[in-house]
């Protein structure tokens, strides 16, 4: 890497999830982006957000990783698409981060979530912080959409006490159209977790005429309770809070016209979840 870039100048911290923010790691070669990805030694983040109640257990800190190999029609945080979006950190400087919220975690019950853009984007760093939370007494959580889980071998999978799991859709040609990438990985990542007993959370975006059909959330229901380790999913609402992202980066945003689902809908989701054995919420 050459030289420590504007960590020092540019603060991790983020006021919200919804902060645009772009470019931070600019003007980072190309080749050190390929050489932080190799060795885990540095990786890049867009932001640190405190104080989360939505990202696992109790309160979490949450580290957001810059970089995302999908392209949800959902995504809230487009600007997290790009590796270069986020902002170069070495694991001395991220576990220094950890170290100041120890305590505060410990007393709320929470912990140490790592999230994205997708966090396996960085397999290698993502290792190394959440082995470092973990180091600290910290309980890990990792957020994924289980597209690069077979880049983890059966220890590293260890790492993280939960891995909260986007499941986005069942039907696989509408997972592509939703995503822009197949299924199939994600599945098998799933399947690997369970045959391991990892602790997982199910996270289902509830999208009004994407995922919102019945047989679509049955589809994913009966197969996250036929894994068997599947702790608790949680349905989240479709909203439309990132949508000013898609038009300050210039991106086409397919969904501007589709409402939040409405209350009743998500109740329902959730129900079809519980009939099937699961806790919902
Ligand atoms: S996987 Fe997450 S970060 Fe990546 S495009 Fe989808 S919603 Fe956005």
């Amino acid at each position: 890497m050459s030289g420590e870039p504007s960590a020092a100048t540019t603060p991790l911290a983020a006021k919200s999830p919804f902060e645009l923010r772009v470019d931070l790691g600019k003007g980072v070669p190309e080749t050190d982006v390929r050489k932080a990805l190799a060795t885990g030694e540095i990786g890049f983040l867009h932001s640190f957000t405190t104080g989360s109640t939505v990202d696992g257990p109790g309160v979490r800190l949450v580290a957001w990783t810059a970089g995302c190999m999908w392209r949800c029609l959902y995504c809230h945080n487009p600007d997290t698409w790009t590796m270069t979006n986020g902002i170069p950190v070495t694991i001395a400087r991220a576990t220094e981060e950890l170290r100041k919220y120890r305590q505060g975690l410990k007393v709320m019950s929470g912990g140490f979530t790592l999230s994205g853009g997708e966090a396996l984007m960085q397999h290698r760093f993502a290792v190394k912080l959440l082995g470092a939370a973990r180091g600290l007494g910290i309980h890990t959580a990792l957020d994924t959409n289980g597209y690069y889980g077979d880049r983890l071998s059966d220890a590293e999978l260890e790492v993280a006490d939960l891995v909260l799991l986007d499941l986005k859709a069942w039907d696989p040609e509408r997972h592509r159209r939703l995503t822009g990438r197949e299924i199939g990985p994600t599945l098998a990542f799933a399947r690997r977790l369970a045959a391991r007993q990892r602790p997982v959370w199910v996270r289902f975006v509830l999208v009004p005429g994407w995922t919102d059909d019945p047989a679509e959330v049955e589809g994913v229901a009966r197969f996250a309770a036929g894994l068997g380790n599947v702790q608790r999913v949680d349905v989240l609402p479709f909203h439309q809070m990132g949508r000013f992202k898609w038009k300050e980066l210039g991106l086409e945003y397919k969904l501007d016209h589709v409402q939040p689902p409405a209350p009743a809908a998500v109740a329902g989701a959730c129900e079809i979840f519980r009939r099937a054995g699961l806790d919902a919420y």
